[in-house]
């Protein structure tokens, strides 16, 4: 049989019961696993052979979900965090430490640009914020000798700009370091950051992949392909002996597939403990089961919505990588070809008031601190997370006061473009 498509590997992947066994993932709801001596569980301890013996740091239900999401993504290994910030921490964690320094896109999710330029500065690492649209010239002028790695999301939450995975992943590796892409909002029914040379991708299982508002989480998976033996000096914490594991060295005992997750796992899930729970990642796994039919109609639905929004005179802009003439529309249609995700922004004509009185009449979509689910939800910026910001630090942060950011779900696209023009009529 030929390599499976993604489809089954969003049904079947990570999980191969035997004879007899459940069809579907068990829930290993156990901290702990029993052993016969004290021997074999030493050698667990040690990383010389590999088993469960405490679920803070591995766990067979959260292994076949991982393990379907590093097929998915095109990876050779994955691990699952209890959050899209702690997958984001642990995959900059692993590689830049105090005194290191990361190149950014600057236009990220809200919760990590505030994990960067605050929390990690405040551990010694330092970031340097770049435009998704900086030339190769102005990329490789953020570079310093102590750079370990640069980050970006695929499509941006909130800009909905599409990175440009290549010339990201060539200043990258002409640096010698990994480029990590947050592929949340495109997921890997739309865009395969492996395929273009992204080295780790990391993922909030909460929105997309979860998909039903039911669990939060996160994952990490490594494409296996950045060999860090050959930048040695650059990654002592994966090339030089983990005294902790009794001189352990992952790049040589776990190779270029297996290194960065176990190390990952074996330090960073040890030590900050940011395991998924089994149950959620059960539930994730429902979402993953039918994520390849959400995808195609969360993309249908933002493709109508953006449509009839950018032609509605009380619409000032509307920004959808989808739309003919948007500024990423280009860089969409390489890297997505087949749809992007159901998000999308604008910004109405008018004043925030009447953007706030929209919102109140919109009565299909629901006003949340959330996207990428299967109801449709929306947020207004400038009254809710960005509330305290004046009209002028509104504008610093590019955010319109009218801004609104609109995930479609996968209802009937026509009752959600129904939903929007009758709470446009009341403005
Ligand atoms: C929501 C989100 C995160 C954070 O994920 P949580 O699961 O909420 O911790 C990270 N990146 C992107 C792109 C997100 O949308």
């Amino acid at each position: 049989m030929s390599k499976k498509r993604i489809e089954t590997t969003c049904v079947q992947g990570g999980y191969a019961p035997k004879n007899g066994e459940p069809r579907q993932i068990p829930i290993i709801q156990s901290t702990t696993f029993k052993y016969d001596t004290g021997v074999a569980m030493g050698k667990l301890f040690d990383l010389e052979a590999s088993g469960y013996f405490y679920t803070r740091l591995q766990n067979p239900t959260n292994d076949y979900v991982a393990a379907k999401i590093a097929e998915l993504e095109g990876g050779t290994a994955a691990m699952l965090t209890s959050s899209g910030q702690a997958a984001n921490f642990f995959a900059v964690f692993n590689v830049a430490t105090c005194g290191d320094h990361v190149v950014s896109s600057a236009t990220i999710y809200g919760g990590t640009f505030n994990l960067f330029a605050v929390t990690m500065k405040k551990m010694g690492i330092d970031f340097t914020f770049v435009s998704p649209d900086a030339t190769e010239e102005e990329l490789d002028a953020a570079f310093k000798p102590n750079t370990k790695a640069v980050f970006g999301e695929t499509i941006a939450n909130p800009a909905c700009s599409v990175l440009d995975i290549e010339k990201f992943a060539k200043a990258a590796h002409k640096h010698g370091v990994p480029l990590i892409v947050d592929n949340t909002f495109a997921t890997p029914i739309n865009c395969r950051p492996i395929e273009w040379g992204a080295d780790i991708v990391t993922h909030s299982t909460t929105k997309y992949m979860d998909g039903h508002g039911a669990a939060v989480g996160g994952a990490i998976i490594d494409g296996g392909k950045f060999d860090w033996m050959a930048h040695k000096e650059k990654f002592p914490g994966l090339t030089t002996p983990d005294d902790s594991y009794h001189g352990i060295v992952y790049a040589e005992r776990f190779g270029m597939g297996g290194a960065f997750i176990t190390k990952a796992t074996a330090q960073l899930m040890r030590d900050f403990g940011s395991i998924q729970s089994p149950q959620n990642a059960f539930y994730l796994n429902l979402g993953l089961e039918s994520l390849h039919l959400r995808m195609k109609r969360h993309c249908e639905n933002g493709q109508k919505v953006a449509e009839f929004l950018a032609a509605h005179e009380k619409v000032e802009w509307v920004r959808y990588c989808g739309l003919k003439g948007d500024k990423y529309y280009e860089l969409g249609q390489k890297y997505l070809p087949n749809g992007s995700c159901g998000v999308l922004s604008f910004a109405l004509k008018g004043t925030k008031a009447d953007a706030e009185k929209f919102m109140c009449n919109l009565k299909v979509a629901a006003i949340e601190t959330h996207v990428a689910d299967a109801r449709t939800c929306c947020l207004h910026p400038a009254s809710t997370t960005h509330r305290q910001l004046t009209d002028t630090q509104l504008a610093e942060a590019g955010i319109s006061p009218t801004l609104i950011r609109y995930s479609c779900g996968i209802e009937n696209a026509d009752d959600l473009i129904e939903d929007i023009a009758q709470a446009l009529d009341k403005i």
